[in-house]
């Protein structure tokens, strides 16, 4: 039996990873799962897997949470330390599926056991790519794409020589404004971000794709994943979604990825791998598909890009800021403190106004580094919001 622990179990990854695991039980042994203020959902998921310990983040739940396990076996847990402690429990396979910086500390608890880390939570490479990739060195632990994009990636890399690859281009649905014209945007709300044309997501990761602000932290989960340098990472606009991504080698040819528009099938490549197994999703039919359409992505329309790109080039802890301005930008849109342009704005001037502190582009930083790092963007972001007009 399969040892697994789900970090961020109530939410949509979460869910389709629980869905995966309970067709299958015998085939699992669930230790943790971890989730918010969801907890009837935690704690139902918990009783039915037969989890070891239900967390949620926060302490004021607990009380509300043991209630719920009465009786069950299944242990109640609370707050950061108890997060990190989830991720920490012996176990082969952990799903990283917070969502936001807030998934890095508990992941790399997994790291740190020498664990699987499943990663859905881009944030993690983003923020501390190069302690990340360092640790899992250190412990003997392995990490595997949860994203569809770097899924795709790794799929089409089986068996080749990383020496070979002349480029990867990750595509972008274009998010839920692709047509829109561009003087609209800065009317877009946050109902009309939080609808995606292809994907069913967090709203989060849904108003990111409309932004593109999910694209940028995808082209640096890139780089850091598959230590590519920069400039041979692309991303092609691609508005089926059936392409996931694709990887040019040195000979000309182009491996593409293609399958439903279904996490449920990047989840279950990292829950089976090195093998493959059948998963419940759906078959495509190419031929009624007729055809596919791709754009170069409109730099103008998705500025989150070129931000994203400046980031890559200085590397360093400038990930840990973009993604923090980037986070509390979002929140101030979902709350209606700026527009949905005013996100990017607000962003690059955060960068701009960190970038002066020259040891943040050095990649030899630590934990702490990381979180202060995270929390002093916080901060200014705030302080830049502040100061929009409106
Ligand atoms: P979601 O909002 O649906 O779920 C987030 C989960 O994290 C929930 O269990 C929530 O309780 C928990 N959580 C939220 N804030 C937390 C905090 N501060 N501390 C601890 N736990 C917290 O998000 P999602 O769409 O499932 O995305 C999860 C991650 O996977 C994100 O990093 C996202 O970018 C990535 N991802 C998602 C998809 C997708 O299809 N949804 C695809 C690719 C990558
Ligand atoms: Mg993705």
């Amino acid at each position: 039996m399969k040892r697994v622990s789900i970090l961020g179990a109530t939410g949509s990854i979460g869910q389709n990873t629980v869905s995966l695991i309970a067709a299958d039980p015998d085939a699992y042994d669930v230790v943790a799962l971890t989730g918010g203020r969801n907890i009837d959902q935690l704690a139902a998921d918990a009783i039915r897997l037969r989890a070891d310990v239900a967390v949620t983040c926060y302490d004021d739940l607990l009380d509300d949470l043991r209630a719920r396990l009465e009786g069950s076996g299944v242990e109640a847990a609370a707050g950061d330390a108890a997060m990190a402690e989830a991720g920490a429990r012996p176990a082969d396979w952990v799903m990283s599926a917070i969502v936001g910086a807030a998934g890095l500390v508990p992941g790399l608890a997994a790291i740190r056991q020498g664990a699987v880390l499943a990663l859905a939570n881009k944030e993690t490479l983003v923020c501390a790519g190069p302690l990340v990739m360092r640790e899992v060195a250190q412990h003997g632990a392995t990490l595997l794409p949860v994203d569809s994009e770097h899924s795709a990636v790794f799929q089409a890399l089986v068996g080749e020589d990383m020496a070979a690859v002349e480029r990867v281009i990750i595509t972008a649905s274009g998010g839920a404004f692709r047509d829109w014209p561009l003087e609209r945007l800065v009317t877009a709300t946050v109902e009309e971000a939080s609808a995606h044309p292809n994907w069913d997501m967090g709203q989060r990761i849904t108003i990111d794709s409309a932004s593109m602000f999910n694209k940028g932290l995808e082209l640096i989960e890139t780089k850091e994943f598959f230590g590519l340098d920069p400039d041979r990472i692309e991303v092609l606009v691609h508005p089926e979604s059936l392409i996931h991504a694709l990887v040019g080698f040195t000979d000309g040819a182009l491996m593409a990825h293609l399958g439903p528009p279904d996490m449920r099938h990047a989840i279950g490549y990292a829950l089976n791998h090195p093998q493959r197994a059948p998963l419940p999703v759906e078959r495509l039919d190419l031929g009624r598909i007729g055809q596919l359409n791709f754009r170069p992505p409109d730099s103008e329309r998705y500025p989150a890009l070129r931000l994203a790109r400046g980031v890559m080039e200085a590397g360093g802890l400038t990930g840990a800021i973009f993604n923090a301005a980037k986070e509390v930008a979002l929140d101030a849109f979902i709350a209606g403190r700026i527009g949905f342009l005013d996100m990017a704005h607000a962003v690059e001037d955060t960068l701009t106004a960190m970038s002066s502190d020259a040891s943040l582009q050095m990649d030899t930083f630590d934990l702490d580094m990381v979180l202060d790092t995270d929390q002093r963007s916080r901060v200014r972001t705030d302080e830049i919001i502040s100061s929009m007009d409106r």
